[in-house]
């Protein structure tokens, strides 16, 4: 069958199986559309089903999450996990708790998830999990009487061998220290592998907090330097103000860039004399406050309300770090105006097709989330390492792995997009380049 038609066929019962899941969609429909020529090459791949199987998860799992506020009520929460992929290894990705989580956003991320740990040349299935939980304004016991009611039901679908997950939006070294406490206590075995992003203490790895931010500017800094560029007294706008927004902050600054706008999802912070980290770490990290606080200590700098406005300022380099579809087609269209000559990815799927699509026809260099952001889960992927050998790695042991997976991972997409027929265009490059190893690693496993 003409590989074209049978992605389309598929898109449509893809969308047809899964109703009411947007975000679903727009993940399946883009590594769809780039992988006709691989399909072309490859028609075994369509007459094994494996493109038909991949975009259906292994297993999902949907459960009730009871627990009880400090004011004595009961509340009650719902929890996902869904276990897209284990061809490659045991299901690996975050949990997000942010109230905006339903089915279709942990379908997106787990299949978005599959591809890119793939392309970390690990070996890391793909899965993601969550609650609509909001730990916004939430006491810490609060926040740990939820986690333990949450890692109650979790803990009978993972392990170390089968399923690890990590952190993601509103989940942080809090909250997986919580559900670790909780999940020894149920199985009564030290099984370190089976979070990672835990505490340096208890078994985390050094650099794995800032792998993510620092994984992105590694990629971008490799993308844009392949075109004769470096960061170095670049203007650099990054929305969000959370774990990937603060560390890409920080690697920026060291490469020489100027960070000169943060977001959170109530509004932003413009400073034109490149923000104060310290003061947004204390604020975000410490405090829990939000970003608004920033001018009060800096009244030079400029707080405006809403998230959009933040692409409106004139940067060579935007980082969207928040959030899925923050920049969409008009938000492209006026960064593209404004001279943006590099978008990096840090957010998964930040960028709606339409605005992806704005930024490669009007040549800006273009690093999608899946490879460019795959620092976090490649980091998570050697804290694993380290837990099995019982030993702990120093913070340059573990930066120098993770750049070094970072520029592969640039230079396989790069190739990948090449050999088919899609020069610079690291979206295709990447998806096809993750792709394939699985596409292989299932064709070997026979029909399961
Ligand atoms: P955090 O919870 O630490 O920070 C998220 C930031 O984004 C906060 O500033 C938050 O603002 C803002 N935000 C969240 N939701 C929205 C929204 N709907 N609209 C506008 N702003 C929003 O999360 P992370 O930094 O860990 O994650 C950010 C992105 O990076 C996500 O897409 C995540 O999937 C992705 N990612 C994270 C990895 C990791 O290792 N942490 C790995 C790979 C990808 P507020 O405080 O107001 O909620």
């Amino acid at each position: 069958m003409n590989a074209k038609v049978y992605c389309e066929q598929l898109f449509e019962r893809v969308v047809k199986r899964n109703g009411n899941e947007p975000e679903f969609h727009q993940a399946v429909k883009e590594v769809l559309e780039s992988l006709v020529p691989v399909l072309e090459k490859h028609p075994e791949y369509i007459e094994l089903g494996i493109v038909e199987r991949i975009v259906e998860p292994e297993r999902q799992i949907v459960f009730r999450v009871p627990w009880v506020d400090d004011k004595g009520q009961v509340q009650v929460n719902r929890g996902f996990r869904v276990q897209f992929n284990s061809a490659i290894g045991p299901y690996k990705g975050g949990l997000r708790f942010h109230p905006s989580v339903y089915l279709g956003i942990i379908k997106f991320l787990g299949f978005e998830q599959i591809f890119k740990n793939s392309l970390t040349g690990l070996p890391i299935g793909g899965g993601k999990g969550g609650s609509d939980f909001d730990p916004k304004g939430k006491s810490d016991s609060e926040v740990m009487r939820f986690c333990q009611s949450f890692m109650t039901e979790l803990q009978r679908h993972i392990s170390q061998d089968c399923d690890v997950p990590a952190g993601d939006i509103g989940v942080g070294g809090r909250e997986i220290g919580f559900m670790f406490g909780q999940y020894k206590r149920i199985k009564n075995a030290y099984e370190a592998g089976v979070l990672t992003g835990k505490g340096l203490v208890y078994g985390g790895s050094l650099a794995r907090t800032e792998a993510t931010g620092y994984g992105l500017v590694y990629f971008v800094d490799e993308m844009i330097k392949a075109k004769g560029m470096t960061f170095e007294g670049k203007t650099v706008v990054i929305s969000g103000s959370g774990n990937v927004a603060i560390y890409a902050t920080q690697k920026v600054n060291q490469l020489g860039g100027k960070v000169v706008a943060l977001s959170d999802s109530n509004g932003y912070i413009y400073d034109k004399n490149g923000v104060d980290l310290a003061l947004v770490k204390q604020l975000k990290e410490v405090e829990r406050k939000r970003i608004s606080e920033y001018v009060k200590v800096h009244p030079t700098a400029e707080y405006h309300e809403g998230c959009n406005g933040i692409w409106t300022i004139p940067c060579d380099v935007a980082l969207p770090c928040a959030t899925q579809n923050e920049i969409d087609e008009e938000s492209a269209k006026i960064l593209v105006k404004n001279g943006v000559k590099a978008v990096g990815e840090g957010a998964n799927m930040p960028t709606t097709l339409e605005g992806t699509k704005v930024f490669l026809d009007n040549g800006v260099l273009f690093a999608p989330a899946k490879a460019a952001n795959a620092g976090g889960v490649a980091t998570s992927a050697l804290e694993m390492s380290q837990n099995s050998m019982r030993l702990a790695w120093t913070f340059e042991e573990v930066d120098a792995k993770l750049k070094n997976i970072m520029v592969n991972i640039y230079k396989n997409a790069s190739a990948a997009a090449e050999e088919y027929g899609y020069k610079d265009n690291l979206v295709y490059g990447a998806n096809i380049a993750g792709f394939v190893k699985v596409a292989e690693a299932m064709r070997m496993q026979g029909l399961v």
